[in-house]
């Protein structure tokens, strides 16, 4: 079995429309977007990217920002593509191990200091880095200050918010900024639909949704598909609901469906509830705009999930 080795991920600078000059977007190839807030008090990395070179970029194209400011590190999550990229910011251990390029404090949730640190973190990126050569420099670095539910960080002109706000990930921290009405939802919103691991994620996910959507944004930034429209919460929420509704009317015909559907190859799990193509429809995303993507298999992961959810709950 040889997989090809992968090339790290160009890093490109984006703006999108309406945006606070404050906020700069790096896309990392077509794998994740990484941001940038600069506050009087603080140049604030939000996520590292899957490895410390794209990092790197990242970080040399806000050298002019970095006079008078404190460098700060938030994580959304502890997925890979998210904080990989941390050995930039590690600080000088005492043990005399070399700390990174730019110092800096990592704040995340509680339980992304606990996943960075577990030994399924450690068993993955040996995982990946026997495909792929581009994780060699990855260090698992956790958050050395952690918070629960909300922690707020004064920049001096803009006031930050972090939010637990758990469902793709247990972990999951948003960013949210009043005083703008912009919200940095990581992968909790997400073009054409967020990723849902299991039945039991699947409400802690959809109640996540309606409370960003109570928050009035009025800008967003997303980790996975470049949008500023806060109406894709809205379009997030009406996935789920169609969901929900095509498989309760599924189990009705076919009750034993839920305990098949582990095993059911996507196109059956398609054709019984609502097809791909039907869905990526009813989320405004065109066919051009969907064949760069492989969105089915997250389509089939919450459908998966919404007959599991449906079945526990009586349908
Ligand atoms: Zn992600």
């Amino acid at each position: 079995m040889s997989t090809p080795a992968e090339p790290d991920r160009a890093v490109v600078p984006f703006t999108l429309p309406g945006w606070d000059q404050r906020l700069h977007g790096f896309h990392c190839g077509d794998e994740v977007d990484v941001f940038a807030l600069i506050t009087q008090r603080y140049l604030i990395f939000l996520d590292t990217s899957a490895t410390p070179e794209q990092m790197s970029a990242v970080v040399a194209a806000l050298q002019p920002e970095r006079a008078g400011r404190q460098p700060l590190v938030i994580l959304t999550h502890a997925d890979y593509d998210h904080a990989w990229g941390n050995a930039v910011f590690a600080p000088v251990a005492s043990d005399g191990a070399s700390g990174g390029a730019l110092p800096a404090p990592i704040i995340g949730h509680a339980l992304t200091r606990e996943r960075l640190r577990s030994a399924e973190a450690a068993e993955e990126l040996a995982r990946r880095l026997a495909e792929q050569p581009r994780f060699a420099s990855v260090r698992l670095i956790a958050p050395d200050i952690a918070y629960t539910e909300r922690l707020v960080i004064d920049g001096g002109d803009l006031t930050l918010e972090l939010l637990h706000t758990p469902g793709h990930t247990p972990d999951h921290t948003v960013v949210w900024i009043p005083s703008l009405r912009l919200l940095l939802a990581g992968d909790a919103v997400e073009r054409p639909w967020p990723y849902v691991h299991s039945a039991d994620d699947l409400p802690t996910l959809r109640a996540t949704l309606a409370r960003l959507a109570a928050l009035g944004a009025e800008r967003i930034a997303v980790c996975h598909g470049g949008v500023s429209d806060p109406a894709l919460i809205a379009a997030n929420r009406a996935y789920f609901d169609l969901l929900e509704e095509r498989c309760h009317a599924a189990l009705a015909r076919t009750p034993t469906l839920a305990a098949q559907a582990g095993d059911l190859p996507g196109e059956e799990l398609e054709a019984a509830t609502i097809p791909y193509a039907e869905a990526l429809q009813q989320a405004g995303v065109s066919s051009d705009e969907a064949q760069s993507w492989s969105y089915d298999a997250f389509h089939h992961a919450a459908l998966r999930a919404t007959l599991g959810w449906l079945a526990q709950s009586g349908g």
